[in-house]
């Protein structure tokens, strides 16, 4: 059989490093849950130093799911080191990830002190590290901006102090592929102890090469590759898992290769990724897009429906993007949701699925068909969802050209209470928000807004994700319905209520 490459994911630590995309720990949780099924090798599900939050997600994790092995990110310092075995110790198989810088402008700038001094530092940390876990990753930060000669004392260092992975980091996406792939073989080759372990590498995208750096490593004997679905992360993001993988199927001829991916998952988990993230899959994104698929010009139309080899490559039942496709109608029964709903990944209560079968059926009352993305759509809103402090129960808005935008809210708090507000404003979902603004008695900024259509047709529904701002915490708020302005409502409503529950409002203002 051909030789393994092992898939790495770090969308729940690099990615979610993306500006705007936290995600909260059932959310953490469920991406995870969805990553074991897609069968990645390794989920590095975070940096416990960072927060006793994220120590905790990354702890839930570490218990609740089992197959991949679960990597836990530390600097080259006890403290970090401490905090990422305890979230970590109780998975199946435990992996520990140290890393420091290693190039002159990191040891200079950043970290101010003397390689030398850096290089007993990272060999201490690694033997530290190996007190606890068997298996220890180590990265010299910005490695293709290191000086060579150093890099390879470094990587020896670590060895011997006992690392099993060695991953090359291009931390700031600076590497082009030849040349990517000459370090990898030369570092292989050059340090001594270098067989024993498995080198990994970890591309960013800056100059959109991380795929393209990712397979030149694989070529030069890299046998680990570090990745994030939908290619989020850091800046211009991360080497996308689903472009990777999908070309080492695709292009079996040239990388005589395998990974133990489950294709059919990748569709399913590119659309998790979005939904939960708030970051949009661009149209013409490779392998997920939604145009992907789809062909405009008449001559490959014609082409593809003569034999669909002439213009696609890949099978969208690969990947899962057709099993996607199918959908439910106002006359199916609880039991077509349920089933759907368990293809779609997500185990519901007997009381969870109950209530949803409810929302499910007033959506299909709205709207002919409901596709698998308004059913997760619905699990969102109205399962995952926050439990809010205050409850949307009344709306009405006024909009025309010749008039005023205004909006009347009527919210029902916790406590069973109703409080109502009038607004004006630019328009009537800025009333809207201006007036539950009123009622909270805060003054919460609306940093980002942004209206999809979950599927296609004119009753498809919106889904409006908006990010809004107090003091110094930013909230992703989610909101789905047929009707836009209600949808925006419920997606400021649904940002309201999370940052009341970590500004830890119980007590919630009256206004
Ligand atoms: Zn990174």
């Amino acid at each position: 059989m051909s030789e393994k490459i092992f898939i790495f994911d770090s969308t729940l630590r690099d990615g979610e490093q993306t500006p705007g995309a936290r995600l909260n720990r059932e959310e953490k949780l469920e991406l995870a849950r969805q990553l074991a099924r897609l069968g990645v090798d390794i989920i590095e599900a975070g940096f416990p130093i960072s927060s006793p939050g994220e120590l905790k997600a990354v702890q839930e994790i570490a218990r609740q799911v089992k197959g991949p092995v679960i990597c836990a990110l530390a600097r080259a310092v006890k403290g970090d080191i401490d905090a990422a075995w305890e979230a970590i110790k109780e998975a199946e198989r435990p992996r520990l990830h140290v890393f420091l810088g290693a190039s002159d402008i990191h040891m200079k700038y950043k970290l101010r002190k003397d390689p030398e001094l850096l290089l007993e530092q990272a060999v201490e940390a690694v033997k530290y590290a190996r007190r606890f876990a068997d298996d220890v990753e180590y990265s010299p930060e910005d490695a293709t901006r290191a000086r060579e000669e150093y890099l390879c004392r470094v990587i020896e260092g670590a060895i011997k102090a006992g690392a099993t992975v060695i991953n090359i980091p291009d931390t700031v996406g600076y590497a082009v592929p030849e040349e990517f792939g000459a370090l990898i073989r030369r570092l292989r080759e050059k340090v001594p102890g270098a067989e024993k372990v498995i080198f990994s590498v970890h591309c960013h995208n800056d100059l959109g090469l991380a795929v393209a750096n990712s397979l030149a490593a694989i070529e030069n004997g890299a046998r680990q590759v570090e990745c994030n679905i939908n290619g989020i992360g850091e800046r211009a993001g991360n080497a996308a898992l689903e472009e990777i993988v999908v070309a080492l199927r695709i292009r079996q001829d040239h990388y005589p290769y395998h990974t133990d991916i489950n294709f059919g998952e990748i569709y399913r988990t590119s659309r998790l990724v979005s939904k939960l993230t708030g970051i949009r899959i661009p149209v013409n994104k490779a392998v997920v897009g939604i145009n992907a698929f789809a062909h405009s010009s008449g001559i490959h139309q014609d082409g593809v429906l003569k034999d669909k080899r002439t213009y696609e490559i890949i099978d969208a039942d690969l990947i899962g993007g057709k099993a996607a496709q199918m959908f439910l109608t106002a006359r199916s029964g609880r039991h077509a949701v349920k089933n759907q709903l368990q293809q779609l990944g997500y185990t519901l209560t007997e009381e969870q699925l109950e209530s949803l079968y409810h929302r499910f059926v007033e959506l299909a009352d709205k709207k002919k068909e409901i596709f698998p993305e308004d059913l997760e759509a619905l699990v969102f809103d109205h399962i995952f969802a926050a439990e809010p402090v205050y409850r949307l129960d009344y709306l009405q808005t006024v909009s025309g050209s010749r008039s005023i935008p205004s909006a009347v809210i009527r919210l029902k708090c916790a406590d069973d209470s109703i409080i109502q507000e009038v607004a004006v404003g630019s328009g009537p979902i800025d009333a809207a928000y201006n007036a539950i603004n009123k009622i909270v008695g805060l003054n919460i900024k609306l940093e980002n807004y942004q209206l999809n259509a979950v599927t296609k047709g004119r009753d498809a529904l919106g889904e409006v994700a908006v990010k809004i701002s107090y003091q110094n915490k930013t909230i992703l708020g989610r909101g789905t319905s047929t009707d836009i302005v209600e949808a925006s409502v419920k997606a400021y409503l649904d940002g309201v209520n999370k940052l009341l529950k970590i500004n830890g409002y119980n007590n919630y203002n009256n206004g």
